[in-house]
C-alpha cells in the first residue's frame, strides 16, 4: 500500500524477524505481565484489571484504544494501528478458564526454555506477540495500513458478549489473523468444529412407585432412552459428533420421576450439516407415555471450514515462515474460538497463530519462549503480506 516497496520482499521479513528477535525480553515481559493479571471470563473487576494493563500497552507502543463497556462481562478493547483503507484484524481474548488464586497453585514458572503458568499459552502470550507484530510493522513499513486488534474478555465462556463485535470488525477486514494457541508442534489451525449446546427437559408424571407405578409417567425412563436414541445423529452424517455430557432426574427410588434434564454437546465440521442437526435433536418423540419433552438451544458458533480462502492464507504464512527459517504445519480441531465467527462472515482466517506450547486449560499449561520472537514475526509479515495485495474477503 503505497511505500513504494515490495512488501513481500525477502528483505522485509528479515527485518521484521530482527526487529522481534531483539526484543525478546519485551515480549516475554508483555506476557508475563498480562499473566500477572489472573482474569477469569466470569469476575468482571479481575478481567477489567488485566484490560487495563492491556490498554495502557497498546497506548503506549502507539495504538488508539477504544474500551468497549460491558454491564457483566470484562470490557473489550479495540485498538488501531497505522492508518489507510485495506485493515488486516489481529484478534483474540484476554479472559482465562483460571480462577484468581490459581497463580498461588501453578506459579508463573521458566523451566527448560518453557514458561509455565495460568493462561499463558491460552492466551497472553498470544497478545504479547501480537504487541510485538504491530510494533515491528510500524517501525519497519509505517506505511502498510490498517492494523485492528479485537482483544475480548468473554471468549471463555461462549463469546455471549462479543459476537456482533466481532463478526463487525471481520467484515471489514481483508483477513483475520487469531493469535490462539498453536497446535502440537506450533501448526496453525485451519478447520475448527462448530459448537452447539442443547439442554433437554422431560416433564413427567409423579407416583408412587410400588402401589400405583401405572398412574407414573417417568421423566427418568424417558430421559434415558433419548439418550440412546440422539447416539443415532451419526447417521445423518459421520462428521458429526454429539455428547450428553450432564444428566440428572428424580427425587426418591420409590417415586417415579416427574422431571429429568440432560445437557448435549454437539458439533459438526460442515456447516452445510447445522440445520439437520437442529432439526433432530429438537424434534424429540416420547416413547414413555405421558411424558413430554422441551428442547432448548442451539448452535453458539458455525464451523470454520477450510476453504479455498482460507488454503491459500496458510500456504502464504507457510511460505513466509519457511523463508524465517521455520516450518508451519496446518491441522483442524473439535475445538472452537472466535475465528469461527470471521471465517463464517466470508473473511480469510488463520487461527492458531499464538504461541508454541502445550496444556491449555491443563495444570501443565506453558509456552515455549523462544517461539515467541520468530511468531511474532510471523504475524507481522503477514500482516504486511495480507495489506499489499493478500488474501480479501471472497464478496
Ligand atoms: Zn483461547
Amino acid at each position: 500500500m503505497g511505500t513504494g516497496l515490495d512488501t513481500s520482499s525477502a528483505a522485509v521479513e528479515q527485518a521484521l524477524l530482527a526487529y522481534c528477535e531483539s526484543r525478546r525480553e519485551w515480549v516475554v515481559e508483555t506476557t508475563l505481565a498480562l499473566a500477572r493479571l489472573e482474569s477469569p471470563t466470569d469476575d468482571k473487576m479481575a478481567v477489567d484489571a488485566c484490560g487495563r494493563e492491556l490498554r495502557e500497552r497498546m497506548e503506549a507502543i502507539g495504538g488508539t484504544v477504544a474500551r468497549l463497556p460491558q454491564a457483566r462481562a470484562g470490557d473489550h478493547l479495540r485498538a488501531e494501528f497505522g492508518a489507510g483503507e485495506s485493515q488486516v484484524l489481529l484478534l483474540g481474548h484476554f479472559d482465562t478458564v483460571w480462577p484468581v488464586g490459581q497463580l498461588a497453585r501453578m506459579p508463573l514458572e521458566f523451566r527448560d526454555g518453557r514458561l509455565f503458568g495460568p493462561g499463558v499459552f491460552d492466551m497472553k502470550a498470544g497478545i504479547a506477540l501480537g504487541l510485538l507484530a504491530a510494533r515491528a510493522v510500524l517501525d519497519v513499513c509505517p506505511a502498510a495500513g490498517r492494523l485492528v486488534m479485537l482483544w475480548t474478555s468473554d471468549e471463555e465462556r461462549r463469546s455471549r458478549t462479543s459476537r456482533t463485535l466481532i463478526e463487525e470488525e471481520a467484515r471489514r477486514s481483508r483477513a483475520a489473523l487469531v493469535l490462539e494457541p498453536g497446535l502440537a508442534g506450533g501448526g496453525v489451525k485451519t478447520a475448527r468444529k462448530g459448537c452447539a449446546e442443547f439442554h433437554l427437559a422431560v416433564h413427567g408424571v409423579p407416583a408412587h412407585a410400588g402401589v400405583e407405578p401405572d398412574k407414573g409417567a417417568s421423566a427418568v425412563h424417558e430421559l434415558a432412552a433419548q439418550v440412546v436414541d440422539l447416539q443415532r445423529v451419526r447417521e445423518l452424517t459421520p462428521d458429526v459428533s454429539l455428547n450428553v455430557g450432564t444428566m440428572s432426574g428424580g427425587t426418591l427410588p420409590n417415586v417415579v420421576a416427574e422431571e429429568a434434564r440432560a445437557v448435549v454437546d454437539a458439533r459438526v465440521t460442515a456447516a452445510a450439516d447445522m440445520d439437520r442437526v437442529i432439526d433432530f435433536v429438537r424434534n424429540r418423540t416420547p416413547t414413555v407415555p405421558g411424558t413430554r419433552i422441551e428442547v432448548t438451544g442451539g448452535f453458539d458458533r458455525p464451523p470454520l471450514e477450510r476453504t479455498a480462502a482460507v488454503a491459500r492464507l496458510y500456504e502464504r504464512a507457510r511460505d513466509i515462515a519457511g523463508r524465517l527459517g521455520h516450518d508451519l504445519s496446518e491441522g483442524a480441531t473439535g475445538g472452537g474460538s472466535d475465528g469461527n465467527f470471521t471465517a463464517a462472515v466470508g473473511t480469510p482466517t488463520l487461527d492458531g497463530l499464538g504461541a508454541v506450547g502445550a496444556g491449555p486449560h491443563a495444570l501443565h499449561e506453558h509456552i515455549e519462549v523462544d517461539s515467541l520472537p520468530w511468531r511474532a514475526a510471523l504475524v507481522a509479515c503477514l500482516v504486511v503480506d495480507v495489506l499489499g495485495d493478500g488474501p480479501a474477503p471472497a464478496a
